[in-house]
């Protein structure tokens, strides 16, 4: 199934439990907005290879378009369409004033010299600067991209504003207007959603976890577990991963130190100075096994689409902690419902990021500096609420997390929608430009 076409059932199941105008349901089952470009990648050799670009903005009813850029070989319109789909429901569900959207290019930045990817970065922005703004469209990181690369956002939207413009992007480093806090945000809201959870449900801790995934968010939501005595009994990145089942659990630091040696988990298995303790581990796990482990708590953390019909069934963890976005479809999710697994959907679960990235475009836009406490202390605020307002649905309706959360986020929209009606923007819906 085509991870749009998942997205669009989620909704059709919430929409069934409150009435929707027609329209209005009509209206946000579509991007309003989908933007294409060609992107020129100019190689150190002198030579220029083309690229793809897209930018979905997916609906602005709660304000400016607002989600991360990709950079990944798989990256095409209808994965920026369900991604751009899940921030208007996701900044609903945590009640910022953003609308969704979302965008990539298709490449592996992985094969490009720093110069390269600092020309590409600059030329994908000179093709979006028309459609972006602190007021219109905000980018921020996603998946393969980071503070860097916002940096050169903004750096390139500025010149070509003729005026600074820091609000244009959010998760920027910290010397240029980023905000402190934003890089573990993801991981910290997580962990502040999880940490209601465990309270609710009375469970005992050491609780075991196994994450798939080891960037921004899967390293950070790691640490921050670790550090607050849950155990990491697997962990996994692209090439595969790691796996302890001694009841130990992993030192997440000494993983950490070790793969900044051999730039994979997999390698991490017994290496250098952390030989004596990788030595107890039990050896390297496949990203398909360490999805079918028998833990508490098993987060996706790196991509969409990785539950599926075919292995949901196999899944024995308690409780499902959506990281990453999407990573569960839908007929994947109906199995896990039936299994009595609590699947904690992404839109509640990886909002933390968005949430600072909103402290930030506000710091941003007031000239304002908060400090760690000030960012960490709102941040915290936002998620409970937003977990204690899905939990009373969740209860209420007798419906999974995820159709509460749903339910919470289309209430807000259409309530948005109804005051909004009469002065919607004429929008171009779709914008293709190219060279
Ligand atoms: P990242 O690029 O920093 O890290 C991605 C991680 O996933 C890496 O460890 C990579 O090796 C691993 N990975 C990639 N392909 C994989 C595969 N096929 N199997 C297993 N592992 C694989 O990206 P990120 O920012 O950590 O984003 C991860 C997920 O979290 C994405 O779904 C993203 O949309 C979502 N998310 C990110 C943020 C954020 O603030 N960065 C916020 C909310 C949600």
């Amino acid at each position: 199934m085509k991870v749009f076409d998942s997205a669009k059932q989620q909704l059709k199941k919430a929409a069934k439990f409150i009435d929707l105008d027609k329209n209005f349901l009509e209206a946000i089952s579509q991007p309003e907005r989908t933007i294409k470009v060609t992107v020129p990648l100019k190689r150190d050799s002198g030579t220029t290879d083309f690229t793809r670009g897209y930018r979905v903005q997916y609906n602005s009813l709660l304000g400016p378009y607002k989600g991360g850029l990709r950079f990944h070989t798989k990256v095409d319109m209808d994965e920026v369409s369900a991604l751009g789909f899940w921030m208007m429901i996701k900044n609903a569900v945590v009640n910022v004033p953003f609308g969704g959207g979302k965008g990539g290019i298709e490449i592996d930045p992985k094969n490009l010299s720093e110069k390269e990817l600092e020309r590409l970065t600059r030329e994908f922005t000179k093709k979006l600067a028309p459609n972006i703004g602190p007021d219109i469209d905000v980018p921020a990181p996603d998946v393969n991209t980071n503070a860097r690369i916002m940096d050169w956002l903004e750096n390139e939207y500025s010149k070509i504003m003729g005026r600074e413009s820091k609000a244009v992007v959010t998760g920027k480093s910290i010397q240029n207007g980023g905000s402190l806090g934003r890089e573990q945000a993801t991981g910290l809201g997580g962990f502040f959603v999880l940490e209601k959870l465990v309270e609710k449900l009375k469970l005992k801790k050491p609780l075991t976890v196994a994450i798939q995934g080891f960037g921004n968010v899967g390293s950070n939501f790691a640490k921050i577990l670790y550090d607050n005595g849950y155990r990491l009994v697997a962990l996994a990145d692209v090439k595969g991963g790691i796996c302890n089942s001694d009841g130990e659990g992993f030192n997440v630091d000494l993983v950490k130190q070790c793969r900044e040696q051999k730039g994979f988990l997999a390698g991490c298995y017994c290496v250098g100075s952390v030989c004596d303790l990788a030595r107890k581990y039990d050896g390297v796990i496949s990203n398909d096994k360490l999805l079918e482990l028998d833990v508490d708590i098993l987060v996706p953390a790196a991509l969409e689409n990785v539950i599926t019909k075919k292995n949901a069934k196999n899944i024995k963890a308690k409780i499902v902690f959506e990281m990453a976005n999407g990573p569960t479809v839908f007929e994947a999710d109906q199995i896990l419902n039936k299994k009595g697994i609590l699947v904690i959907p992404d839109v509640l679960a990886n909002s933390g990021g968005v949430t600072v990235s909103y402290f930030e475009w506000y710091q941003n836009m007031h000239l304002e500096k908060w400090s760690l406490e000030k960012v960490n202390f709102k941040l915290k605020e936002k998620m409970e609420k937003a977990f204690q307002e899905v939990w009373k649905i969740h209860k209420e309706k007798g419906v999974s997390l995820r159709t509460a959360a749903y339910i919470l986020a289309l209430k807000r929209l259409a309530e948005k929608s109804t005051i909004a009606k009469d002065m919607a923007p004429t929008i171009n819906p779709d914008i293709t430009s190219s060279g």
